[in-house]
C-alpha cells in the first residue's frame, strides 16, 4: 500500500522537455513557429485542410460556435452524456442546446433522437466522440446535410479515433481537439479547431487573436525544426509593424495557445501513434480481465470504428436489486481505500445544478443518459501504465463485485 494509482498521468518526456527549453532560450514564448509547426501536425495527421492552435478545448468550441453564427434563440441537437463544455459553448452565445438521449451500447447521441429532434429554429448537430468511441457520423453527416444543418464534432476526447477509414474530426463542419493532461495528446492546457473550410479557419483564428486580421495561409507557413529557427529569432510578427496588430476588425478573445504550450504539443505529436498505441495496449489489458466477470460491462468499439481510448470505463449491469447507484457508490469507495483512483465520470449536463436549476431538468428526461451515467466506473488509464498496474486494478475490482 501506500502507492497510488492515478486515474490518468501525462506521457511526457525528454522530448517534452528540450522543446520546452528551446522556445525558453529563443525568448519567443507566443506567437511564434512551435503553435504553426502543432497546428501543422495536427491537419496532416487528422486529414484536414486548416487547423488553429488555441488555448483550450473549450476556447475552440466557442469559436466554432461563433464561426457558425449560431446565436440568441438557435437550437443546436447535442448529447446530454459528455463534459458540460459541449453544452456550455452554445450557451455562451445564448443559444439553446436541444439534449437527445444516447445509444446504449456506445453512450453517444442516438442518430434516431437526432432527427425527431430537428424543428424550425435548428441550426446544427454537435455530436461528441464520448470516452474516444466515434459518433455515428456517417448517419449524423446525412441528418445535418438533409436537414441543412451545420455538423460540429467536439472531438476533444478523440484525437486519433477513426470512423471508417476516416479521423473523427475531419467530417462536419469544424472539429475541436483538446489538450488537457488527460487526453491522448497534451500540452498541459489547449486545444485545437481543424476545419476543411477556410472562412471558418480564418475566423476563428482571428477571434483567438483579439479579432485581428488574420495572417494569411497560416495552416500553410513553412515548417520548423524544433531548435530557434531564423525566423523565431527575427520576431516576424513585429516586423509586420504596428498597424496590423493595433487594428481590430471584428469582436474578439485571447484564446491564442503559448509558444511553451505548442512546444509540447509538437514533441506529443511526433510520437502520437506510439502514445495510442501504448493507450490501445493498457485497454486490450484491461478487456483480457474483465471482459468475462460477471456484473460488468467493459467498453466495445462500434464495428467499423477505431477508438483512440481516453478513458477506460467499464458499467456496472443493471438487473440486480440494489440500485446500480449505490452498488457503483461502494464499489467506487472500496478502489479508493486500496490506493486505486477512480471516478463516476459523465454525470449527465442536464442534471447538473446549474442547468437543472436554469432550464428545469429532471431526473428521467433522458433516461438512457441517466441509466449509464448512474453505472459507470472510470478505472485508470494512461500510457505508460503497466500491466501489473491494470492486474491490480483488475483483481480488487474482482474482490469487491
Ligand atoms: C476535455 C473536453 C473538452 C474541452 O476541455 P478543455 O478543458 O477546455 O480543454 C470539451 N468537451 C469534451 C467532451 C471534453 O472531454
Amino acid at each position: 500500500m501506500g502507492r497510488v494509482i492515478p486515474l490518468s498521468r501525462p506521457s511526457v518526456g525528454s522530448l517534452e522537455r528540450e522543446a520546452v527549453e528551446r522556445v525558453l532560450v529563443s525568448g519567443r514564448l507566443a506567437l511564434g513557429p512551435y503553435a504553426a509547426e502543432f497546428e501543422k501536425l495536427v491537419a496532416r495527421f487528422v486529414g484536414c485542410r486548416h487547423s488553429v492552435a488555441v488555448s483550450s478545448g473549450t476556447a475552440g468550441l466557442h469559436l466554432v460556435v461563433r464561426a457558425l453564427r449560431i446565436g440568441a434563440g438557435d437550437e443546436v441537437v447535442t448529447t446530454p452524456f459528455s463534459f458540460v463544455a459541449s453544452s456550455n459553448c452554445l450557451l455562451f452565445e445564448r443559444a439553446r442546446p436541444v439534449f437527445v438521449d444516447v445509444e446504449p451500447d456506445t453512450m453517444n447521441i442516438d442518430p434516431e433522437m437526432v432527427e425527431a429532434a430537428i424543428g424550425r429554429r435548428t441550426r446544427a448537430i454537435l455530436a461528441v466522440d464520448v470516452f474516444g468511441h466515434p459518433a455515428d457520423w456517417a448517419r449524423l453527416g446525412a441528418i445535418a446535410s438533409r436537414h441543412g444543418l451545420s455538423l460540429v464534432e467536439d472531438s476533444c476526447e478523440a484525437l486519433g479515433s477513426a470512423f471508417g477509414d476516416r479521423m473523427c474530426g475531419s467530417f462536419g463542419d469544424a472539429a475541436v481537439y483538446a489538450f488537457y493532461p488527460n487526453k491522448q495528446v497534451t500540452t498541459g492546457e489547449g486545444g485545437m479547431v481543424v476545419t476543411n473550410s477556410q472562412r471558418i479557419a480564418s475566423l476563428c483564428r482571428s477571434m483567438a487573436n483579439q479579432g485581428r486580421r488574420p495572417e494569411r495561409g497560416t495552416s500553410s507557413r513553412p515548417s520548423v525544426r524544433i531548435g530557434p529557427s531564423p525566423e523565431a529569432r527575427l520576431g516576424r510578427n513585429e516586423e509586420r509593424g504596428a498597424g496590423a496588430w493595433l487594428e481590430h476588425v471584428r469582436l474578439g478573445y485571447n484564446y491564442r495557445m503559448s509558444e511553451l504550450s505548442a512546444a509540447v504539443g509538437v514533441a506529443q505529436m511526433r510520437r502520437v501513434r506510439r502514445l495510442l498505441g501504448l493507450r490501445k495496449r493498457v485497454a486490450r489489458w484491461y478487456e483480457e480481465r474483465l471482459r468475462e466477470l460477471p456484473g460488468v460491462l467493459v467498453p466495445q468499439a462500434r464495428p467499423g470504428t477505431e477508438p483512440a481510448w481516453f478513458a477506460y470505463v467499464v458499467r456496472l449491469e443493471d438487473g440486480s436489486s440494489r440500485p446500480a447507484a449505490s452498488r457503483r457508490h461502494r464499489l467506487l469507495e472500496g478502489l479508493r481505500a486500496r490506493g486505486i483512483e477512480c471516478s463516476d465520470y459523465f454525470r449527465p449536463i442536464h442534471l447538473q445544478p446549474f442547468y437543472a436549476r436554469e432550464f428545469g431538468y429532471r431526473r428521467g428526461d433522458f433516461p438512457v443518459a441517466e441509466s449509464t451515467a448512474s453505472r459507470t466506473v472510470a478505472l485508470p488509464f494512461y500510457a505508460e501504465m503497466s500491466e501489473a498496474a491494470v492486474d491490480f486494478v483488475c483483481r480488487q475490482l474482482r474482490r469487491l463485485l
